[in-house]
């Protein structure tokens, strides 16, 4: 099955305790591709500025992506994202955003993008994944992300983008933001009645909870001893989670592709969050990848005992 995927495809400036990095590759979009490329065959839509240098785009075509809808804009800048993370790496600070060619950009999908069966809206306004969207009609399954910015200044545009996809993936928080509920069940079945039929909610080193109308399924974060740059964690389980699903479509609401799923988005962001920026997934193996889902099968797994209870 072929995935295609919009959103941002960035410079970063990243400030983790364990070092700065001043300009690096990332973006959602770049960091969902790196992931989903080890499941499937994936289609980047997205403009970058004429700063963008080939070593870059050959980052972008790791695993045979293709960017053949990667726009370059003569004399325009590629996004641009800065942030700061707190010494625990659980709190974060944007301390820049600059849109730059995202500003102007009207997506035209080629033909081989709009025909895909599966479609990763990533993080980026709201309008544009509607605009993606509608252009992907076919499309069989389709997921979204998106971000407090986006809830704050486009709210309309995002809750008429969430009644048309099969899947919302947001930070835990940020689903208590958009459905004004403080209890992350009941604010996941609210979004379940806007039209989704899946809510994942990421909820950074605790891990990942799918919700559904009748299942409810957490999986820990890989547990690692260092983490050196969070960024891009959720949109490398994006990929991941997306990518298995693309695998077994015609059973893509099935509990068990889904737990499954999301097992492989947990094993691929522990690869993502050990180094900085795409470095970690860049030079990822199957076999390492293989061996971090078989570890989580047993983390989430126990064989019951009888247990007296007193009444
Ligand atoms: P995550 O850590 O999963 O939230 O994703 C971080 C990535 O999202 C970075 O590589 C940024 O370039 C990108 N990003 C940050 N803010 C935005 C935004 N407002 N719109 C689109 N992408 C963003």
């Amino acid at each position: 099955m072929s995935i295609t995927v919009v959103g941002s495809i960035a410079f970063d400036a990243v400030e983790t305790p364990s070092g700065v990095r001043e300009r690096m590759l990332g973006g959602a979009a770049t960091h969902f591709a790196l992931a989903a490329s080890l499941l499937d065959g994936v289609r980047v839509v997205g403009p970058v500025g004429d700063d963008f240098g080939d070593a870059e785009m050959d980052v972008l075509r790791t695993r045979g992506t293709s960017v053949d809808d990667v726009e370059r804009v003569a004399g325009g800048k590629t996004f641009f994202w800065k942030g700061k993370y707190g010494w625990d790496l659980n709190t974060r600070e944007t301390l820049d955003t600059q849109l730059n060619v995202f500003e102007q950009f009207a997506p035209k999908l080629s033909e081989a993008s709009r025909a895909c069966d599966v479609l990763f809206l990533a993080n980026i306004q709201p309008g544009l994944q509607l605009e993606v969207r509608e252009q992907c009609a076919q499309a069989r399954f389709v997921a979204l992300d998106s971000m407090n910015l986006w809830i704050d200044i486009a709210r309309d545009q995002l809750m008429e983008i969430i009644g048309r996809v099969d899947c919302l993936v947001l930070n835990d928080e940020e689903l208590r933001q958009l459905t004004g509920k403080p209890n992350l069940i009941s604010a996941a079945h609210e979004v379940l009645t806007w039209g989704p039929k899946l809510v994942v909610a990421k909820q950074g080193e605790y891990g990942s909870a799918l919700i559904t109308a009748d299942d409810f399924f957490a999986l820990p974060a890989y547990p690692l001893h260092e983490v050196v740059d969070p960024t891009g964690a959720g949109d490398t389980f994006a990929g991941g989670f997306v990518g298995v699903i693309a695998k077994h479509i015609d059973r893509a609401t099935d509990r068990r592709v889904l737990r499954n799923a999301m097992a492989y988005g947990t094993a691929l962001a522990s690869f993502n969050v050990e180094q900085f920026g795409t470095e970690g997934l860049e030079a990822i193996k199957a076999a390492q990848v293989r061996e971090r889902v078989a570890d989580l099968y047993g983390f989430a797994h126990f064989e019951p005992i009888d247990v007296e209870l007193i009444d």
